[in-house]
């Protein structure tokens, strides 16, 4: 059929030993990005999204349209598809997998609740379940998330800080999936990694994060909430920049452990791996508006409540060392480089005119990826 030739053709790595990784959630923020990357230095990457109404899915259109012109197609289907899973690795034989398709954001977890267990808790033990029995073994690595730290006050939080206070549904199902990755990685011998991203931005971003519905008010002449702690403190990420991540998932894929098991036996030596992406230099929410402020060219009305928002964490903060020492991870783009580059593709890609400083504005860019 003419689908599963479009699932070969961009499935086949273009370098010698070159990877054929299938990436979930092609068409989300982070999904995206890393496709390309790792098809522009010639791997074989077969995407796969549910294109979820989340958010807007003409945005997740717009990237798949992106993808498409380089050659990754995207299936449309769901995590818990078990037999289209199936018949994705029945056809290709995936030398690793990209798991970054979930439930993002923690608001939504009021609103929808199950939609986190099926996606985050399930879907990832759909994925796994295929893999685990996979012809060769795929090396999996997944996005885990900042958010399993939780109430953690104990700053920088390192890996092995606890991990059992979650603040939100979101980071619940997310830590669930450390605990899920862990029997499947003892059990099955599946070599997993996961990664926990610290508040990622940058072109293409998601609209439901803070930078980017900031940005669309500030613009709009709309006012814009700021939540403190109850104690009137500042709310900080360690926000990281969208080049930054790549970097990390692609230095964790390079190093994953080959495998060399097959058909659900056990085979070893097993790895098992856990990693901070974050930048290492968390910035509030004031400087955060401040910089949109001058980038924008626009003073924002300011609405500011003293009061955290539900499944809000007050700080993140990473320490990267791990990933560092074991794969040369070291974040490089500050805010105001990294949210330049973002405001700058908005505007091309919304078309925002007037006063948004010349500089940024002009000219529009629309592909950047
Ligand atoms: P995103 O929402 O843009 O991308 C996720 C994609 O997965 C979406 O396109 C969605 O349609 C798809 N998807 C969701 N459920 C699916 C399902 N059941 N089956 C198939 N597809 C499904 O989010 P993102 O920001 O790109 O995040 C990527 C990963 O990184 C997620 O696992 C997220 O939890 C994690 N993460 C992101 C951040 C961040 O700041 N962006 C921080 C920490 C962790």
């Amino acid at each position: 059929a003419a689908w599963e030739k479009q699932v070969r053709h961009s499935s086949t790595p273009r370098r010698p030993n070159g990877f054929s990784i299938l990436v979930t959630g092609a068409a989300g923020f982070v999904g995206s990005h890393c496709s390309l990357a790792l098809r522009k230095r010639g791997d074989g990457v077969l995407g796969l999204d549910n294109f979820n109404s989340y958010y807007d899915t003409s945005l997740k259109r717009a990237r798949e349209n992106l993808l498409l012109k380089h050659g990754v197609f995207v299936v449309e289907a769901d995590l818990n598809d078990a037999p289209i899973l199936s018949k994705l690795f029945d056809i290709v034989p995936f030398s690793h997998v990209l798991h970054l398709a979930a439930q993002a954001g923690v608001r939504y977890a009021m609103q929808n609740p199950q939609s986190y267990v099926a996606s985050n808790v399930a879907g990832f033990v759909s994925l796994l379940e295929v893999a685990k029995s996979a012809d060769p073994q795929p090396a999996v690595v997944w996005a885990s998330s900042s958010s399993v730290y939780g109430l953690n006050t104990d700053n920088p939080f390192s890996e092995a800080h606890r991990t059992d206070r979650p603040a939100s549904l979101y980071a619940a199902t997310k830590k669930a999936g450390e605990e899920i990755a862990h029997t499947y990685n003892h059990i099955y011998g599946l070599s997993l990694t996961g990664l926990r991203f610290f508040t990622v931005y940058g072109p293409w971003g998601r609209p439901d994060m803070a930078y980017f519905f900031f940005t669309k008010d500030i613009l709009q002449g709309k006012p814009i909430n700021i939540y403190k702690t109850h104690d009137g403190k500042e709310v900080a990420r360690d926000f990281t920049y969208i080049d930054d991540v790549v970097k990390g998932c692609i230095g964790a894929l390079d190093t994953a452990e080959k495998s060399t098991g097959s058909g659900g036996k056990k085979r070893g030596p097993a790895q098992l791996r856990v990693y901070n992406l974050g930048n290492t230099s968390p910035v509030g929410v004031g400087k955060l508006v401040a910089i949109l402020e001058g980038l924008l060219n626009v003073k924002a009305k300011k609405h500011v409540i003293t009061m955290p928002r539900n499944g809000d964490v007050p700080f993140t903060h990473a320490n990267v060392s791990l990933a560092y020492r074991d794969f040369g991870y070291k974040p490089s783009t500050d805010l105001a480089t990294g949210l330049r580059k973002f405001v700058k593709w908005y505007v091309g890609y919304y078309g925002v005119q007037s006063r948004v400083k010349r500089e940024i504005s002009t000219p529009a860019q629309q592909s950047e990826a």
